[in-house]
C-alpha cells in the first residue's frame, strides 16, 4: 500500500482513480492544480504522484520541473497526448514513468509498484530507503526520525512502542488534518476493519507519554465520530 498524489483537473477522471486506488488499499489525496499539488508535497510524505499534464494553472513540464525542485517523490504522468517526444523529455526531466489516457486500472497498477519497487518502497515497509527517503518530521515541538524510528519531544527522547510510533508519526505527517478512524486502522494497524477501542488504548498510552490527557489535549485532538488529528499547540 502506498500514498499516493493524484492531480487530475478532470472530476471524472480524479473520482475513477481515487475510487480504484483506494480500492486497491492506497491511501490518496486528490488536486486539481499544479501548485495544489507543490502545496501537499512540500508538506506532506507521498510515495507517488500521478500527474496529469493538462492542468489549469501549470503547463506540465513546468509542474513536473518545479515539483522536481522539491522532491525526489516518483512521478508517474498521465497524458492524454500520445507524444513520443514530449514523453521523452518528460523522462528525461525527472519523470519515473508515464501512461497514455485512457489506461486501465491494471496498467496504472502495474505502472505503480515497479515505480513503488525501484523507489524502495515496498508495500508496508513505511518509510522509504531509496530515492523517496524521509526526513525528519516536525511538528511544534515534536521531532520524528522515521528512518532511526527515534521521536522526541522538546528535546526529550520519547520512549514509543513500535504501534505508537507508527501512529504518532502518521498523524505528525499530516498536521491540523482529522485522519479518520478507518484510515488509521487501515495504514498503522493494516486492517479493514477493526473495534474503535484498539486506536482509543494506543492514543491514551501515547497521550501519557506526550505528557497529556483527552481532556487536556496539546497535540492530539479526537473528533468524536470523525478522527484524529495531531496539532501543535500555539504557544
Ligand atoms: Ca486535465
Amino acid at each position: 500500500m502506498a500514498r499516493v498524489l493524484v492531480v487530475e483537473d478532470d472530476q471524472f477522471v480524479r473520482s475513477a482513480l481515487i475510487r480504484h486506488l483506494t480500492e486497491a488499499s492506497h491511501t490518496v489525496r486528490s488536486v486539481g492544480t499544479a501548485l495544489e499539488a507543490l502545496r501537499e508535497v512540500a508538506h506532506l510524505g507521498f510515495d507517488v504522484v500521478i500527474l496529469d499534464l493538462g492542468l489549469p494553472d501549470l503547463d506540465g513540464a513546468e509542474a513536473l520541473k518545479m515539483l522536481r525542485g522539491i522532491t525526489q517523490v516518483p512521478v508517474i504522468i498521465a497524458t492524454a497526448r500520445d507524444d513520443e517526444a514530449e514523453i521523452v523529455r518528460l523522462l528525461n526531466d525527472g519523470a519515473d514513468d508515464y501512461l497514455v489516457k485512457p489506461f486501465s486500472v491494471e496498467h496504472l497498477s502495474a505502472r505503480m509498484a515497479a515505480v513503488l519497487r525501484r523507489a524502495g518502497t515496498g508495500a508496508g515497509t513505511g518509510a522509504g530507503t531509496g530515492a523517496g527517503a524521509e526526513r525528519a518530521i516536525r511538528a511544534g515541538g515534536l521531532v520524528i526520525d522515521p528512518l532511526r524510528r527515534q521521536a522526541e519531544l522538546d528535546g526529550r527522547a520519547l520512549d514509543l512502542t513500535r504501534r505508537e510510533f507508527d501512529l504518532l508519526a502518521f498523524l505528525a505527517q499530516r498536521p491540523g488534518v482529522v485522519v479518520p478512524r478507518r484510515e488509521l486502522l487501515a495504514e498503522v494497524w493494516q486492517q479493514s476493519y477493526g473495534d474503535d477501542q484498539t486506536i482509543d488504548v494506543h492514543l491514551s498510552w501515547l497521550r501519557r507519554k506526550l505528557g497529556e490527557t483527552a481532556a487536556n489535549p496539546r497535540y492530539l485532538h479526537t473528533l468524536r465520530g470523525v478522527g484524529v488529528k495531531l496539532e501543535p499547540p500555539r504557544e
